[in-house]
């Protein structure tokens, strides 16, 4: 391939994955960034197939890379088709993982491959990529069994837990430090194994409604292993993308935990300061008012203001085109109604503004956290559709539970909530909601779009 088109094509490639991140910054323009950044991705790999890392250059093994092509997409297009919305995380923490593996990988058979023609730069760039390639690969593995619930969802501390992991990474660093000094082979793949451990002892305390965020995190640090492996085979396309990974990933790590309310550092370490919670519901005996399809038709018939919240029960249920009915029918009664959106409900950020633009939800209807709070105090009614922690007054007055110190929707400070749930099971984060029990609240069991639906023939009969 000409070397001029070779670069104006990367540069074209640059600059979709650019636009993409854009386009993704808004809900309205989401699924157009998306595409653009699919199709950057797409014209990436076929300039690399026809123009292997760099120009002049030809590749060996064809048959082997159409294999894996071929295994890539018999394996990723149908678990891409066949993933519910709810289990999209799990997704992203496994195509994560692979992608930091692959990194690892294509750089230590790089380094195999210049052997002692390896330039001390080009070393130090493996051992990089390597050590945290290797990490994201098995921390990926482990949030996914976590969020697949094949294993506990619990952080997993044991005594000593932070002398290993601290000694498992200076074993790490030691190892990278050997590998740089030496040159050799044998270094090289004890650090990968070490660094295969670390990512499982780093995400095994991270628990709950923390996994997300580490998800994010890997994600980062995806992106630079990629960035890093770019330099080792001198391929401008990956240093792009990796470092635009690696950034925007950062980012949105950041704003996750900042909307939990935590640092990183507590998000990362808090489950070995933490006191040991109770089991949610474990001896619980208290009543709560639970309530027909019909009362609640009745309270929110004579409500002036109604805010719905929707949660992950929502997304479980598929509820939103009912909800959306029912607010529409809430409107022409005249009555004020608004969806107040917390930035971390469901299990992935911007899940609920997703499911409502699904359901042609108004934009203008959709409030934020900040501004929804203040009216709290003048609305009749607050519909929790399948939230919990989002409203879980224990997030203020629980020090030490999971979720403490993440800002709530203050729905209690509403006339009248309601809960439609199908259990008291408690939400993500495992714990009790005082909420349930509190004398305002009524709770409607059952699945959200059944309960809905109910909800929506009583007011249609009113
Ligand atoms: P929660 O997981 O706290 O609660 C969901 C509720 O939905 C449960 O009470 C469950 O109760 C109910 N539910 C489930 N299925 C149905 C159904 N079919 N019909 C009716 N109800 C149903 O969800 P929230 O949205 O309140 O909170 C999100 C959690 O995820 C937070 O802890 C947040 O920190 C965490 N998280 C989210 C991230 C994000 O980016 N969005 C990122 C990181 C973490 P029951 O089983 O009784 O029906």
């Amino acid at each position: 391939m000409n070397k001029n088109i070779y670069e104006l094509l990367g540069l074209v490639v640059a600059l979709s994955f650019i636009l993409a991140l854009k386009g993704l910054s808004a809900p309205k323009t989401a699924r157009r960034g998306n595409l653009i950044g699919a199709g950057g991705a797409t014209l990436a790999t076929i300039v690399v197939f026809f123009a292997p890392l760099g120009v002049g250059k030809s590749h060996h093994n064809t048959i082997l890379i159409l294999a894996a092509i071929a295994i890539g997409v018999l394996v990723g297009v149908p678990a891409a088709r066949k993933i519910q919305m709810t289990q999209m995380p799990q997704l992203v923490a496994l195509f994560n993982g692979v992608g930091g593996g692959a990194a690892a990988l294509v750089a230590t058979a790089e380094y195999l491959n210049l052997g002692a023609g390896a330039s001390k730069a080009e070393v130090v760039a493996t051992v990089f990529t390597v050590i945290v390639g290797c990490t994201s690969f098995s921390g990926s593995v482990i949030t996914f069994l976590k969020l697949q619930e094949l294993m506990t969802t619990r952080p997993v501390v044991f005594p000593g837990g932070r002398f290993v992991i601290a000694a498992t990474l200076a074993g790490v660093l030691g190892t990278g430090g050997w590998t740089i000094s030496s040159g050799g082979n044998t270094p090289l793949l004890v650090m990968g194994g070490l660094a295969l451990l670390f990512g499982v002892l780093f995400v095994l305390p991270v628990g709950g409604a923390d996994v997300p965020i580490v998800i994010s995190l890997l994600n980062a640090f995806t992106g630079l292993t990629v960035a890093a492996s770019g330099y080792v085979l001198q391929s401008t396309l990956l240093i792009v993308a990796g470092t635009l990974v690696g950034a925007s990933g950062t980012i949105l790590t950041r704003k996750m935990a900042e909307a939990m309310g935590r640092s990183l550092f507590g998000t990362l370490f808090g489950a070995f300061t933490a006191k040991p919670q109770e089991a949610a519901g474990a001896a619980e005996t208290r009543s709560v008012k639970s309530g027909s399809p019909d009362d609640v038709a009745i309270l929110l018939n004579y409500a002036q203001r109604v805010v719905i919240v929707p949660g992950f029960g929502l997304a479980v249920a598929q509820a939103q085109h009912t909800v959306r009915e029912l607010a529409d029918m809430l409107a022409a009664k005249g009555i004020d109604v608004a969806y107040g959106i917390h930035p971390v409900a469901g299990r992935m950020p911007g899940h609920m503004n997703v499911l409502l633009a699904e359901a042609n939800v108004p934009y203008e209807q959709l409030v934020e956290m900040d501004e929804v709070n203040p009216t709290f105090p003048q609305t009749d009614v607050v519909l929790v559709v399948g939230a919990n922690d989002v409203v879980n007054p224990a997030a203020k007055t629980t020090p030490g539970c999971p979720i403490y110190g993440m800002p709530i929707l203050d729905v209690s400070e509403a006339g009248n909530v309601i809960f439609l749930k199908r259990s008291m099971r408690p939400g993500f984060a495992g714990i009790e909601n005082e909420l349930l029990y509190d004398a305002k609240t009524t709770l409607l069991f059952g699945d959200a779009k059944d309960s809905l639906t109910k909800v929506v023939s009583a007011l249609k009969a009113l």
